[in-house]
């Protein structure tokens, strides 16, 4: 801005002065040309005097220097010129000068030369014998007046070139500054040109206006940013390039990335082809979700495209953790297979027993036998569905369990009292102690888990084995303990027996009548409880397990 004004300044300042030459030379030349005709006029009055007094050989004598003399008789025959043979020359009578002097005395005119590119100012007087003398000069050009005072035209130019510079630099540093030192921030605290106050103001209304959408606009965004924070599903918005604008803790875990993938392609964050498939069906306009794995865990992606006005301008992108859903979806699908196999067995063996009965292909005195056999197989599997009732019941959930104080010790004895006969035919001891210890618990519930344990532990005892059931308390648990000394368990299969049909030797299980579903029953039951089970066994020596409920 300081430049145009000073480039403004200099340029009317030179067009101002060149103006100003152009008419000076106009006013100078109309007078230097006013004055010579007056000379010319006296010079050919005195040169007339001279010949009207002298005769006119005085004419021929005259000393022209600058002037053209000529003499011309009445008729306008040339008789004499000073430049050119008056024989050669045309008749001048037509000439204005010369037709006005012969008519009044005197005549003067002025006349543009083609050939010599001036002016020629003519002076003509008739003389006392009726000839005329006419003066001629040639008139100074503009050009001419211009190159004689050249010099003086040229320092006074320079020196107002110069002045116009430095004037012209102060000029547009003067009128700029304040405009440099306007404060923005407090537009009407500026007291500068009157002319800038309308801007001003409206520069202020502005800004509150913009401070005002700034404000709700951080408003807004740490309204989203506490909303998708405290979100356990995984939140990611994209735009329409498939680069990440705003991703939530959640994301970032499950995507294993951090703030700074902010900018980038959501490719560089993770490469799953179902993931790039749902972005690209949400940028085609439809919705639509998958399932990916990460890092062995399962999550649905739900993609969605995102429209500002009538265009896609980007996906939003939902992750759930599917992983437990999974997982007992698995469970359960397993479970029905297990369930259908473990009930096929024995009645599989019911019906061949019943059809050789049915066919009479049994001797008499084997059908006690054979119906013996058909009263283990449906014994087993009233038992396994009461057990399939029992843990499809912990399945559903406690909350209309009753709960109520519970004595451990008492329930222990009971169970014990129950399992009496069971242990003798065994060969097992079975023994209780302890202190009684109450707490809040369904009491149906841990006499189960009292119960399968216990059952365990004289189904793979050995014969005079003992069975200790322990209870007491260490603080804040009810400790229940109930320790074999049986066939034991192998480390590898310490971490399975929990599972449901899992047996470490399938057919000793059914021969001692288990089901494979005693110890999930303990696990889910304890779980109802809150209650931590600890298991130590050593193969051969027996087995040694503790569940501890919070009192
Ligand atoms: P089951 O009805 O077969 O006994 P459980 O779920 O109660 O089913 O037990 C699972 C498996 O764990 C059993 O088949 C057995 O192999 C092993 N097991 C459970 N308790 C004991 C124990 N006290 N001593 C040795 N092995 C045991």
């Amino acid at each position: 801005m300081t430049k145009r004004i000073f480039r403004s300044i200099c340029v009317v300042a030179i067009v101002v002065f060149l103006s100003a030459v152009v008419l000076i030379m106009g006013v100078l030349y109309n007078y230097f040309s006013n004055v010579q005709m007056r000379q010319l006029k006296m010079q050919t009055t005195l040169a007339a005097q001279g010949a009207n007094n002298t005769g006119t050989e005085f004419i021929k004598n005259i000393d022209t220097q600058d002037y053209r003399v000529t003499w011309i008789d009445a008729d306008g025959m040339v008789l004499y010129d000073s430049e050119t043979e008056s024989s050669e020359m045309e008749n001048h009578g037509e000439r204005n000068e010369i037709a006005e002097a012969l008519e009044s005395g005197y005549g003067e005119s002025i006349r543009h030369s083609d050939t010599l590119m001036e002016n020629q100012l003519y002076s003509a007087m008739r003389l006392d014998d009726g000839t005329v003398i006419r003066l001629s000069i040639a008139q100074s050009t503009v050009i001419n007046l211009l190159m004689g005072m050249i010099q003086p035209i040229l320092i006074v130019f320079v020196v107002a070139v110069v002045l116009s510079l430095v004037l012209a630099s102060r000029l547009s540093k003067k009128i700029v500054k304040p405009l440099n030192e306007l404060n923005l921030d407090e537009p009407l605290s500026n007291e500068g040109y009157d002319e800038l106050s309308p801007l001003l103001r409206r520069i202020d209304s502005q800004q509150r206006e913009l401070k005002a959408q700034r404000a709700e606009l951080i408003h807004k965004q740490e309204e989203f940013d506490t909303v998708t924070k405290s979100m356990n599903e995984g939140l990611v918005l994209l735009n329409n390039k498939g680069i990440i604008i705003s991703i939530n803790s959640a994301a970032r875990m499950i995507l294993d990335t951090d703030k700074s993938c902010i900018g980038s392609d959501i490719l560089l964050v993770n490469r799953s082809m179902k993931i790039q498939e749902l972005i690209q069906k949400a940028s085609e306009g439809s919705k639509s979700e998958g399932i990916v794995e990460i890092e062995e865990r399962v999550y649905q992606f739900d993609v969605s495209p995102v429209y500002s006005e009538d265009s896609i301008s980007g996906a939003v992108l939902l992750i759930f953790d599917v992983t437990e859903r999974e997982n007992a979806e698995e469970m359960r699908r397993e479970f029905t297979a297990n369930v259908s196999h473990e009930l096929k067995t024995p009645l599989h063996s019911i019906s061949g027993y019943a059809e050789l009965m049915k066919n009479r292909m049994v001797k008499p005195e084997d059908l006690g036998l054979f119906s013996e056999k058909i009263y283990f197989e449906a014994q087993r599997m009233i038992c396994l569905i009461e057990d399939i009732i029992r843990l499809s019941r912990l399945d559903e959930g406690a909350e209309d369990m009753k709960r109520e104080q519970v004595e451990l010790l008492s329930l222990a004895e009971k169970v014990s009292d129950e399992l009496e006969g069971h242990a003798v035919n065994a060969g097992v001891k079975l023994v209780v102690s302890g202190e009684p210890v109450v707490f809040t618990g369904v009491s149906q519930q841990i006499s189960g888990i009292i119960y399968n344990l216990c059952d365990n532990a004289i189904k793979y005892n050995r014969e005079g084995g003992s069975v200790n059931i322990n209870v007491g308390s260490d603080g804040n648990n009810a400790v229940l303990t109930v320790k074999d000394t049986g066939i034991g368990i192998s480390p590898e299969h310490q971490n399975r027996i929990f599972e449901r049909f899992y047996r470490v030797d399938k057919s000793h299980s059914k021969e001692v009548g288990g089901t494979g579903l005693g110890l999930s029953i303990v696990k889910h039951a304890a779980k109802l409880h809150n209650a931590e089970i600890k298991l130590h066994s050593v193969v051969g020596e027996g087995t040694e397990i503790t569940v501890k409920f919070p009192k």
